[in-house]
């Protein structure tokens, strides 16, 4: 009698016990399998949206060393505050590195000048707000568009009032990323040429690489080269919802700052243009700066 009555007081607490346990355990799962989905859908509306200002500024002492190949991009971060570091900072905008066996197209973060200028370029084109173009125009800065062609359609008069100061330039066909094996590098970077150049009757010259990536990459230079790009532009800045990042800690002479084609285009460009100004620089046109094709 006392074994039966000892394996039903077993049972009594083993269940609820056993309940207890499983809830904990399910309760520690969930958390991890629902993080996932949220990184693994892609939605080719937004994709272009999160990107480049994500992209970490390369280590600017790596910058100034020899051209190893190597692909863009420690993870060294933006707003980084190294006093010592600060003659290395500058050494980004001397990044140019013509005649190196990986080809001649020189990969910029900055413009290397002593003019007070900085160069606002806007990428990929998914939204175009009218009141971004009318600030644009009341202004009329001089605006580098890179384009990715997807995104032209039926917009292309957008696209050129609002480079009426500045340039399109080339963001490729389809946004994707260098550094994918399955990304065709012809495809993406000379159709666009050929793309841009029928849609607004002059063939760019510059290249931004989507997510800022492989843009140190031999074969990027020499497919960018062999259809006319003579310059592969990056940033040492980003604007995002107002917010201006600044990789050198402060908008410097030749600085190039990134934004997006998104709805708060506008005051994103009202925040560019006052820190632009708060600097002491003024907003001037990239391609007069950057040296183009012969
Ligand atoms: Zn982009």
């Amino acid at each position: 009698m006392p074994a039966v009555r000892e394996s039903a007081l077993a049972v009594a607490v083993g269940v609820p016990a056993l309940f207890v346990l499983l809830a904990i355990l399910l309760n520690a799962l969930a958390p991890a399998s629902g993080a996932q989905p949220e990184a693994a859908v892609p939605d080719p509306m937004a994709t272009p949206l999160v990107e480049e200002s994500l992209m970490p500024i390369p280590d600017p002492v790596e910058l100034g060393g020899p051209d190893t190949g190597s692909d863009a991009a420690g993870d060294s971060s933006m707003g980084m505050a190294d006093p010592a570091g600060e003659d290395a900072m500058r050494a980004i905008g001397e990044v140019d590195r013509p005649a190196s066996k990986a080809g001649k197209v020189p990969v910029s973060y900055s413009v290397k000048t002593s003019d007070p200028v900085a160069f606002i370029t806007i990428d990929d084109g998914v939204h175009r707000p009218d009141d971004a173009l009318a600030y644009v125009r009341s202004q009329q800065l001089p605006v580098t568009a890179f384009l990715t062609t997807w995104t032209v359609g039926s917009n292309a008069t957008y696209f050129t009032d609002m480079t009426e100061w500045g340039s399109i330039q080339n963001h490729t066909v389809s946004h994707a990323s260098f550094d994918k094996s399955s990304t065709n590098l012809s495809t993406e970077i000379c159709k666009a040429q050929r793309i841009l150049r029928k849609d607004f009757g002059s063939r760019p010259w510059m290249l931004r690489p989507p997510y800022g990536a492989g843009a140190d990459r031999t074969d990027v230079k020499r497919t960018a080269q062999s259809c006319g790009i003579n310059q592969i532009v990056m940033w040492d800045a980003s604007v995002n919802r107002g917010k201006v990042v600044k990789a050198r800690g402060d908008l410097l002479p030749g600085s190039i700052v990134l934004l997006h084609f998104r709805p708060e285009l506008k005051s994103d460009l009202e925040a560019t243009v006052r820190a632009i100004r708060e600097a002491g620089l003024r907003p001037a046109n990239l391609a007069d700066y950057l040296t183009r094709p012969a």
